[in-house]
């Protein structure tokens, strides 16, 4: 049982799910999500606060999806990710149309309250704080959060939310390849960010700024975990591409930090939002000997709608 959830374990399918809540003889799947917060906890990474934090979801589909904590000694604390915040971004990794259900340790301070109502329906959300002392008892995030503020103060109804797909059109363009990245016939490991950066960046949440960017950092055994960066409609809680990665990189089972030892972002030259010295600062305090490069890609998609024209035009 205690290999149900683990540090490779961040994703439970629904056959799984099903399957773990008639072997405790629960009655709804919504128990076992109660039932999973405490191991939840136990993935969280919170150096500084020691307050372990961990969320279960329930997606559309019926997988369960883990979100834990992680701060990052050495850099500000607003650079640290939320367990819900974690939750989010795993189902956008995961191509999890909805999040229905969230069982969370303890109660979603404001900012997650805020970051999740990029998801859309968020209102109808159910939450339940498993804190252990009352019944299970999930209620509307709406009630949590009433009057809020969100993607419909700022957004035309058919702009992508959080976990829809996006397609940013980003490209490096055929006079930028660089010949460098390629050796024995095949990209290399450059190469190889540069694309799973570039591919995260196309997949990022950037509605209110324009400027998608992505995230790609390589361990020291060759693995690649990419992260897109996901925008709030009050901006501060908006998720930066570094700290998508490294939910990726914590979620696919990923070691200390201190492993990875490259990343590269992928952004726009002189984007009104830029990513480079964040990041920078981030990798500089968590992986000191992690070679980070920054590639700019511009836009290939002469469809792609840009906030600043539609600013100029106004
Ligand atoms: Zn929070």
């Amino acid at each position: 049982m205690a290999r149900r959830v683990g540090k490779d374990r961040f994703v439970i399918e629904q056959a799984e799910a099903e399957s773990l809540t008639r072997e405790l003889k629960f009655s709804s799947v919504l128990e076992t999500l109660a039932w999973l917060v405490d191991s939840a906890q136990k993935l969280a990474r919170p150096p500084i606060s020691n307050f372990h934090v961990g969320a279960v979801g329930l997606a559309s589909d019926g997988r369960i999806l883990i979100g834990v904590n992680l701060e990052f000694p050495g850099a500000p604390l607003n650079q640290s990710v939320h367990a819900e915040q974690f939750l989010a971004t795993s189902a956008s990794q995961n191509s999890a149309e909805r999040i229905e259900y969230i069982a969370v340790s303890a109660a979603p301070c404001g900012h997650c309250r805020q970051f999740l109502q990029e998801i859309r329906g968020a209102p109808e959300i159910k939450i339940l704080i498993a804190d252990g002392s009352s019944e299970i008892v999930f209620r509307p995030l709406s009630q949590l959060l009433p009057q809020r503020f969100g993607p419909d103060d700022l957004l035309d109804k058919d702009v992508p939310l959080l976990l829809e797909p996006h397609h940013n059109g980003l490209g490096f363009g055929s006079d930028s390849v660089d010949p460098t990245c390629y050796s024995n016939g095949g990209l290399d490991r450059w190469g190889e960010l540069k694309r799973a950066a570039l591919k995260a960046a196309n997949g990022a949440h950037a509605p209110y700024s324009g400027c998608p960017s992505g995230v790609a950092v390589m361990d020291s055994e060759g693995r690649i975990f990419a992260g897109s960066y996901a925008e709030s409609a009050a901006y501060n809680p908006s998720l930066p591409p570094v700290q998508a990665a490294l939910v990726a990189y914590v979620a696919g089972g990923g070691g200390e930090y201190e492993e990875i030892v490259a990343a590269a972002l992928v952004e726009e030259e002189g984007a009104v939002v830029g990513q480079e010295m964040a990041a920078r600062m981030l990798f500089g305090a968590v992986a000191p000997r992690c070679d980070f490069r920054v590639f700019h890609c511009r836009c290939v998609d002469g469809k792609k709608k840009r906030k600043e024209e539609k600013i100029s035009s106004l």
